[in-house]
């Protein structure tokens, strides 16, 4: 398979966003399938250029990420990467995985910290384990033959009191440990985006920058996300949800309206691509390609 830092370089000389796909792994042997042979599928059609997997809270879906990596490597011919977190694991056990992903020819890795078991809380970090992203970015550089992209937030971090320049200043950082590409976390403003992305690249950042963006599929669930995550939404996003209230179908097509003005808005200003969270799921990110002219859809 390819590395993501070569789809970087190769889209960018074709003057093309790069566009991935993030999923989970499902909880159940009926999801893997609709993932596998629905879900991917359909998405397919729309020509991304990766996909990644997420890594469960507290390291819980070790080994479904990467079997969901590598049958997406396998069977859809698309490039794929693993996200990894330093929760719950030794160095040991983290370099185990990563030699579980070398073997199974899994290139790419999203290198994270990960959040507290439960999502609440501080982070500890385990014994013999790594304490922040940058430690895991180094550990993998290291061991060579991995692309590896890296988490940046447009808002700055929920946990660093700081504030949002202390947060950049430590992305710098993790990326100067040797991380090719920075995801973003989920906004909903471009301006923070744009804020994030001028200071990093004054502070001499020149990796790509990818935002991650979300269609809002239901209004408790973006409420619950945004809470959880530090990310907020515009006030006139709130005012809209409001008003569609449990109108799901409603707001779902709102969903579609905002995350395509949002992407049009993104492309024109040159971003080096887009990272669509689908919540597995295609309908809306389907839509928000048609719009944008983007892939077969
Ligand atoms: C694109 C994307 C994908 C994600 N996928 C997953 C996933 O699959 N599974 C999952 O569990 N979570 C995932 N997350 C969530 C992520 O794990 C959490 O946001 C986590 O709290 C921070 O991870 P990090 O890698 O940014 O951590 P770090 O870079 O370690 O940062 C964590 C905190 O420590 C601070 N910090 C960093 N370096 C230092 C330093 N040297 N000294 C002092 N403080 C420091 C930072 O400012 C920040 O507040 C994802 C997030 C994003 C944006």
């Amino acid at each position: 398979m390819r590395f993501i830092r070569d789809i970087f370089r190769e889209k960018a000389a074709a003057g093309k966003p790069v566009i991935s796909f993030e999923f989970f792994p499902p909880k159940t042997a009926e999801g893997d399938v609709a993932l596998l042979t629905k879900t991917i599928p359909e998405l397919k059609r729309l020509r991304p250029d990766f996909c990644s997997v997420t890594y469960g809270a507290g390291g819980s879906t070790r080994d479904k990420t990467l079997d969901i990596v590598d049958r997406i490597q396998r069977e859809h011919g698309i490039p794929a990467m693993a996200h990894l977190t330093c929760v719950n694991a030794t160095q040991e056990e983290i370099h185990s995985v990563l030699e579980e992903a070398r073997r199974r020819g899994i290139q790419n890795i999203l290198a994270l910290r990960g959040d507290p078991p439960g999502g609440q809380g501080e982070f500890h970090k385990t014994d013999g384990g790594f304490e922040f992203s940058y430690q895991l970015v180094e550990h993998i550089r290291q061991m060579n033959g991995f692309s590896i992209g890296t988490a940046g937030f447009p808002e700055g971090h929920i946990a660093c009191t700081g504030g949002k320049r202390v947060d950049w200043d430590r992305l710098k950082a993790k990326v100067d440990c040797g991380a090719d590409f920075v995801i973003t976390q989920l906004f909903f403003d471009n301006r923070d985006y744009f804020e994030f992305r001028d200071y990093m690249r004054a502070a001499g950042m020149t990796v790509p920058i990818q935002p991650g963006i979300i269609p809002i599929l239901g209004a408790a669930q973006i409420r619950r996300f945004t809470q959880m995550c530090g990310a907020r939404l515009t006030p006139q996003i709130e005012a809209r949800l409001t008003a569609l209230g449990d109108n799901d179908e409603a707001v779902r097509e709102f969903g579609i309206e905002c995350a395509t003005a949002q992407c049009r808005e993104l492309l024109a200003a040159g971003v080096e691509g887009i990272h669509f969270y689908t919540l597995n799921k295609a309908h809306s990110i389907t839509r928000i390609l048609q719009n944008l002219g983007i892939g077969d859809a």
